[in-house]
């Protein structure tokens, strides 16, 4: 450390990028660090995928997708760094991950390694759970986001294509993705 940095939080070293997080029980002593989960959809929903639909002018699900796949290298990096290449181990720190955070409640009901398939299910997904259905999937970010994490568990540059199969805002009651890899 050179003259200059101070270390101001006991935060552990996250996955990249994750230190913009910064100390936000620091920063919002009378508010604290948690918010609403209204206020996450209010961003992610309103701001995010319908702003950004209407700035590019189409839909934007492919950005918001790949957004999603970005920040799930990080976290997926730094899982693995510490659970090392044991699936089971994997998927279930990440599952304790995203509970922790209340992203929702991981599973994996389906595995068949043979077809190089799996199926991977969310529910209470913080996204979608609850709201109206409005006719089609939404979870771009959350599908980029499995995508990422299952990259860097598979490494070797294997690439996994993952669709949404069953989303709230289709109608259903859980978030289902289904995932091919390459
Ligand atoms: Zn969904």
């Amino acid at each position: 450390m050179t003259k200059g940095q101070t270390k101001t939080s006991t935060r552990k070293a996250g996955p990249r990028g994750l230190e913009l997080l910064g100390d936000p029980a620091m920063g919002r002593p009378r508010l604290g660090p948690t918010a609403p989960v209204d206020m996450f959809r209010a961003l992610r929903l309103i701001g995010v995928m319908e702003g950004l639909d209407d700035t590019l002018g189409k839909d934007s699900s492919a950005l918001v997708h790949n957004s999603g796949k970005y920040l799930g290298y990080g976290l997926g990096q730094a899982i693995l760094d510490a659970t090392g290449r044991d699936l089971g181990k994997y998927v279930d720190a990440l599952a304790n991950k995203l509970r922790e955070l209340g992203v929702g409640i991981l599973s994996v009901p389906e595995l068949r390694l043979e077809d190089d398939f799996l199926k991977v299910r969310v529910d209470e997904c913080i996204t979608c759970a609850g709201m109206p259905p409005i006719g089609k999937v939404i979870c771009h970010f959350e599908a980029g986001f499995v995508a990422g994490v299952l990259e860097v568990f598979l490494g070797g540059g294997r690439k996994c294509r993952v669709r949404e199969v069953k989303c709230w805002a289709q109608g259903d009651k859980t978030c289902e993705f289904d995932v091919q890899i390459r």
